[in-house]
């Protein structure tokens, strides 16, 4: 695979990637149409897939469904462990491969997709070990009762994944599904379908018996409707914008479905006057330049005290300035945004920044591949001091734009860390140990790093507040989501 790069950059080689949807233990065909998937450093196409009907969907629900009443929900726990822990073996045994198809389908540089894979893998490892370890209780009636509760798996799932962490968001959600004793019904986002095809293959070579984990792929408007709105479907894990998760819940409601939503971002970075400028330098930079900023969780805001501002901002755009860009294939330090629609809705926010006045204090141009002149990539924008109040602040851009805010003190910098509509995550810079915890406390986040931003890994609950939806991936607390609990009362 890797002796393959630089054809593969020149569009001269080709890979070859399933088209058909993985259901009941194989690819197959269906009469859905197939849909171009481009590769983002060329802004050209580099392979085809499906797009996924009802009736694709429907075939995907109920051979889930009968894999769950008749196999999965009464495989030993353990012999699940066993399945689990050989697929994150198989997952690193494919990681080149799994990295280079995931940089061709999102664009982000190799390594990243290599964490990824790594992340993915990693998924695996920590639910693998859950498994035989999901226990009941007992509940103290008196002499004359018996009172248990079993920890039972919900049922069938479904696992609608966007496009920036492709295959790590996929095994966030159906490694814990999986541990649970769930069947699942996948459906990657129609720009990145790839990834999560071949988690499908390498889950089944893992052992994992035929319809237990399906992947269908297609539009959201389509394939993703079509899965969330299925009668037989027990509980939905949506990651993705605002907007559609709010439509996710609403189709779900009408079958009473139940539904973890992980939505969008705008997260602050807040830096105190007495913080390590160094590693806050490196803290601020990959928050918001690690996927071209395509992460729901970036450092989007940066809150810092006013006598730091000047010197460290000056040394942050000097950063910036030295970013290099390119295909992900030649892993620079920021590859291109997913899509030609992405792109111009984040030039789209520095346009209109710019004609309210908005300082840019470095990039703030669509740019492409100094090496190709192809891509869809945007330049490392940063914006000098905006209001609370600024679209800039408030609005999710998703790309490579960090917004500055200038703080007076520690309680000013808390009251604009908490002025924004999400509260998904927020990092904090400061050497005042009861100055952290205080901000932990008050911040409304569902996750606070203190003094490394994105710090933490598949062990740490992870989700958001207000409009960064509800429920939580990762750690225990996300098994809560794949298992119902049902209560035993004797009379003995
Ligand atoms: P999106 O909402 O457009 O799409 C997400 C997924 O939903 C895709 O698979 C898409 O096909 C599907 N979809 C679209 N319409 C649908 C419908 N009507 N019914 C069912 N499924 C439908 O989001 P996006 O632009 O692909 O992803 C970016 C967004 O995701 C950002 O807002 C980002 O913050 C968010 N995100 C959140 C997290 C998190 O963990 N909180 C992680 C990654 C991304």
């Amino acid at each position: 695979m890797l002796d393959k790069l630089d054809d593969l950059i020149a569009g001269t080689a080709t890979l070859d990637l399933p088209d058909g949807h993985f259901i009941n233990g194989a690819f197959g065909k269906s009469g859905g149409d197939l849909i171009d998937s481009y590769d983002a450093g060329r802004g050209a196409v580099f392979a085809q897939f499906t797009n996924g009907t009802t009736s694709d969907v429907d075939r995907a629900v109920t051979n889930a469904r009968n894999a769950f009443q008749t196999v999965w929900r009464k495989t030993a726990p353990v012999e699940r462990g066993r399945i689990l822990s050989k697929a994150a073996t198989l997952i690193l045994e494919n990681l080149e491969r799994l990295a280079v198809i995931e940089t061709l389908d999102c664009g982000k540089p190799l390594s990243e997709a290599r964490g990824d894979v790594r992340g993915a893998a990693r998924c695996f490892e920590y639910y693998a070990g859950v498994c035989d370890k999901l226990q009941g209780q007992t509940f103290p009636l008196g002499h004359d009762y018996l009172g248990y509760s079993i920890s039972e798996p919900i049922g069938v799932t479904a696992h609608i994944i966007p496009w920036n962490f492709p295959i790590s968001t996929a095994a966030r959600g159906i490694a814990p599904a999986l541990a649970a004793g769930c069947c699942v019904v996948a459906k990657p986002a129609e720009t990145t379908p790839f990834s999560a095809l071949l988690l499908g293959d390498i889950l089944h070579q893992a052992g994992l018996p035929a319809g237990v984990c399906n992947v269908i792929t297609g539009t959201g408007v389509q394939t993703g409707a079509a899965l969330v709105a299925h009668p037989d479907i027990d509980q939905v894990t949506f990651t993705g914008s605002v907007a559609t998760g709010a439509n996710v819940m609403k189709s779900a409601a009408d079958n009473v479905t139940r539904v973890v939503l992980e939505l969008g971002g705008k997260s602050p970075v807040v830096m105190m006057n007495d913080c390590d400028q160094d590693a806050a330098l490196d803290g601020v930079m990959g928050a918001i330049f690690e996927n071209a900023g395509q992460i729901c969780s970036a450092g989007s805001r940066l809150i810092i005290e006013r006598d730091i501002h000047d010197a460290f901002v000056e040394r942050l755009v000097k950063r910036a300035q030295s970013l290099t860009i390119g295909h992900g294939l030649h892993d620079p330090n920021m590859g291109p945004l997913n899509s030609e629609q992405h792109l111009q809705k984040v030039a789209g926010f520095i346009d209109r920044a710019k004609s309210r006045g908005a300082e840019v204090l470095t990039g703030g141009n669509i740019t492409t591949d100094p090496k190709t002149g192809q891509g869809w990539f945007y330049e490392p924008t940063i914006i000098a001091n905006r209001p609370s109040d600024d679209e800039l602040v408030q609005e999710e851009i998703f790309g490579p734009v960090l917004t500055v805010q200038i703080a007076d003190d520690v309680d000013h910098a808390l009251a604009l860390a908490n002025d924004c509509q999400f509260g998904l995550v927020a990092g904090i810079y400061t050497s005042n140990a009861t100055t952290a915890h205080r901000m932990a406390r008050d911040i409304d986040a569902g996750q606070i790093y203190i003094n490394e931003y994105f710090a933490g890994g598949i062990e740490v609950p992870f989700g958001g507040n207000k409009k960064s939806g509800f429920g939580r991936e990762k750690g225990l607390e996300a098994l809560q989501s794949y298992c119902k609990t049902k209560s035993v009362v004797a009379k003995i």
